[in-house]
């Protein structure tokens, strides 16, 4: 139960409704730029424009919260810097969009006026919603433990200087505040006031899934439009506003509108939110374009004026190259290879459906209170670090392992939430990395304990038992040192763990050793806890241990090799290895091939060179021992293996040519069989996959 349900708070939610609101959202946005009711009735228009399209913006904000906040909670700052990144250049993108604009305009704004419109109001109107974004995460970031009354207080404070800055001015001091506020920015409705709130209750949302009926929320979304209709009003009535986008009852609203979107039961749909996001940034450019055509064509009166088929014609315009756009531009990441050129040397293609389809059946192997901690040290075995611990997290894995702290760095940087164990032993020197990047390190024996726990800020441990593998570990008879670590101070230490030595093996002896490891493992944690210690998430089996002793009562599991698909004929590979033959040779009768002239042709014989050598991680010792498959067949390989070129015979497979695509790992040929052949593992031949294979992934 438990895994089930952490892997449904970690996976992406079901975000269909929200999904199907942000085009909304967008919609009002532009409805904000063109005025459409304006024509037909002032008062409406401004109802639409001035009131409830004020919904859009905080409801993105909201969801980048929510999607954001829970992996900054649970990875620490840096998870987020491809957010940072992302947003930033997004930004730069926009601001050279409109400089067209802003000079046709005859903007030139001097050094003070810049760095206002860039920190704060946007370097386009519309563009405000970026810096506000940017400014409003980062003071969440710095501000990790400041709950709801700092940006409750802040957007308080917008506010009277928005809505209700009749107040304001009426208050003593009031005028002269603003006016210093003003003078850093036009209007309160941006990074400082606004943003953080919304940025925080979307991440507020994220801590639980709706638990009411969803006819309440629906109810209680309608009340509040209905509250924020009349207060809209009565700000206009009064005459209070100075601009008006900030309302007392905007939040409350926005988090019933919330709520209600989460439980209304649509299917996801992806498109729409890149979709609605270019919508979003381009339509100041359609309202530019319709203009422009509308005085070409003549139409002028209603299609420059604001009115109803004005906006029609901008939303339809938006709507249309956003669509366009997002089917066209390939989507984030590497993904299906298709659009890209097709590979020539060598490359390794990464079927991220396989990687999904072996976390499943892994997760189905094991009690359900045990969860997957996904084992992506050495780059993955070969397969991608980064983007193979996406797909896991995607997955609702939330736990992942790696060697060494400059890995685990690394997938922090790239964005990867949720903890992240070292395995190896880490020095001192790595400790202030380890906790700026919330790694949690291993504890390797009492002298490695000393030095974790002499480090002056706190650190996270689990602590590594030998039961006999004899490498890494504080021996399971030293209950003494281990009390003292967990007892220190300086230290969380929040698991413990071993590492089975001989789980692969069907020999009684072995399975015997196994259960022996086993036994001095949860003895261990017996003792400790009979000694008021509790030795928190405990885990002791990699692949093999997974695949041959079940029930163990473990938090975590410690998937490598069977994630890549090796160990059992349920598992898919997730890798194949792939290169082109560079040129087909004819050999007659005694001639030699390769260094050392170790192949000699007994017969006329065709030989294809391949482009793959041991540089590119194909063992050398395959030369003569392994095989390819060229087209379906197998071909096998001769002479010696070269850094960069490899032969194969392909005498019996007349129509193989210059180009075609060999197989040398993967469906067809796996990794145990050529592995076998090469005389090694496959965690070994797939480890070191080299540098200049390209990867690509599918899925
Ligand atoms: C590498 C490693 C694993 C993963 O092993 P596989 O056999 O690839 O599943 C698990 N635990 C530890 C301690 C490791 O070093």
């Amino acid at each position: 139960m438990a895994a089930k349900s952490s892997s449904a708070r970690c996976a992406e939610p079901a975000a269909g409704g929200l999904d199907w609101f942000r085009p909304a959202a967008a919609l009002l946005v532009v409805a904000n730029h063109t005025s459409p009711l304006y024509d037909l009735s002032p008062a409406a228009d401004t109802l639409l424009t001035q009131v409830l399209a004020r919904v859009a913006v905080p409801f993105f904000l909201m969801v980048t919260g929510y999607f954001l906040l829970p992996r900054l909670e649970r990875g620490g700052v840096w998870v987020l810097l491809p957010f940072f990144r992302r947003t930033l250049l997004l930004y730069a993108g926009a601001t050279l969009l409109y400089l067209p604009l802003q000079l046709y305009k005859g903007c030139r704004p001097d050094g003070w006026q810049m760095l206002r419109d860039l920190l704060f109001d946007g370097t386009f109107y519309h563009l405000w919603y970026l810096p506000a974004l940017l400014l409003g995460m980062a003071l969440l970031c710095l501000l990790p433990r400041r709950g709801l009354p700092l940006w409750a207080a802040l957007y308080l404070l917008g506010l009277l200087g928005d809505s209700y800055y009749g107040l304001a001015a009426a208050l003593p001091g009031g005028r002269a505040l603003y006016g210093l506020l003003f003078s850093c920015f036009d209007q309160t409705r941006n990074g400082l006031f606004l943003s953080p709130l919304f940025l925080f209750l979307g991440g507020r949302l994220a801590r639980r899934p709706p638990e009411r009926r969803p006819g309440l929320y629906r109810t209680a979304a309608l009340a509040a439009l209905g509250l924020l209709v009349a207060e809209g009003g009565l700000v206009g009535a009064l005459h209070l506003a100075r601009h008006r986008a900030m309302y007392l009852s905007l939040p409350v609203l926005l988090w019933f509108l919330f709520r209600a979107l989460q439980t209304l039961n649509l299917p996801p749909a992806p498109l729409l939110r890149p979709a609605a996001a270019v919508v979003y940034l381009i339509h100041p450019w359609m309202i530019v374009l319709v203009r422009g055509a509308a005085k070409l064509t003549g139409l002028s009166r209603i299609l420059v004026e604001p009115s109803l088929v004005h906006f029609l014609f901008v939303a339809a315009a938006s709507f249309c190259t956003a669509l366009l756009l997002c089917r066209l531009l390939p989507r984030r990441g590497p993904h299906p290879g298709a659009r890209r050129a097709p590979p020539s040397r060598c490359w390794a293609e990464i079927d991220r459906a396989a990687l999904r389809h072996n976390l499943a059946v892994l997760r189905g192997l094991l009690p359900p209170d045990c969860r997957i901690m996904a084992v992506v040290k050495a780059d993955a075995y070969g397969h991608g670090a980064l983007p193979v611990a996406r797909v896991c997290a995607e997955a609702g894995v939330g736990a992942f392992a790696v060697a060494t702290v400059e890995e685990g760095a690394a997938l922090r940087r790239g964005g990867v939430p949720g903890d992240i164990l070292v395995l190896g032993r880490s020095f001192p020197p790595e400790f202030s990395t380890a906790r700026r990047y919330r790694l949690i390190l291993t504890a390797a024996d009492p002298q490695h304990g000393e030095e974790l726990m002499a480090f002056p800020h706190p650190l996270r441990v689990h602590v590594a038992v030998d039961t006999g593998m004899g490498r890494l570990g504080f021996s399971a008879r030293d209950l003494q040192p281990i009390s003292r670590l967990y007892a220190a101070p300086g230290l969380r230490v929040e698991g413990m763990f071993t590492h089975l030595s001989a789980a692969e093996s069907p020999l009684a002896e072995d399975i015997a050793f196994t259960r022996a490891q086993l036994h001095a493992f949860f003895s261990l944690a017996e003792d400790l806890s009979a000694r008021g210690i509790s030795p928190g998430a405990l885990h002791v089996q990699a692949s093999a241990g997974i695949l041959r002793y079940r029930g163990l009562p473990c938090r975590y599991a410690r998937p490598g090799l069977a994630l890549y698909g090796v160990g059992s004929p349920e598992l898919r590979p997730v890798l194949a290895l792939k290169c082109r033959v560079a040129l087909v040779r004819e050999l007659s009768p005694g001639d030699a091939a390769g260094y050392g002239r170790v192949f000699r042709a007994e017969r006329p014989t065709r030989l294809a060179v391949l482009s793959i050598g041991y540089a590119d991680g194909l063992p050398r010792s395959l030369g003569g021992r392994g095989k390819v498959l060229l087209r379906g067949s197998p071909a096998p390989i001769v002479a010696r293996v070269c850094m960069d070129q490899t032969f194969c015979d392909v005498t019996d497979l007349p129509e193989v040519r210059p180009g075609d695509v060999a197989t040398l790992l993967g469906p067809g040929l796996c990794a145990r069989e050529v592995a076998a052949d090469a005389g090694t593992i496959p965690n070994e031949l797939l480890s070191r996959l080299g540098n200049r294979v390209e990867r690509r992934y599918l899925g």
